[in-house]
């Protein structure tokens, strides 16, 4: 199974390969939204890292709060990366 870019009309996929976390007894897959390289180079290097940041807090404490927040960051970085690619920022 190969996962696309989540970037709108981006035609790059990859191989699916799951970032399993859990979350007060449920599993997650981070693995399963992606975005290319390409897209995700143009992000500000601060929302990158605010991403990464997140990611982790959620795999170090497996609670509610911190994946809400590492999902609001991700949808940021997909808005900001769809934005971009289409040149309205
Ligand atoms: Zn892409």
């Amino acid at each position: 199974m190969r996962i696309s870019c989540c970037i709108p009309h981006c035609k790059r996929t990859r191989r699916h390969d799951p970032d399993l976390v859990v979350v007060d007894g449920r599993v997650l897959d981070f693995g399963d939204e992606w975005i290319c390289q390409k897209h995700w180079s143009v992000l500000p290097p601060a929302l990158r890292r605010e991403h990464v940041t997140a990611k982790r807090k959620v795999k170090r404490l497996g609670d509610m709060e911190s994946e809400i927040a590492s999902a609001t960051v991700w949808r940021r970085c997909k808005d900001k990366a769809s934005e971009i690619a289409f040149g309205l920022s």
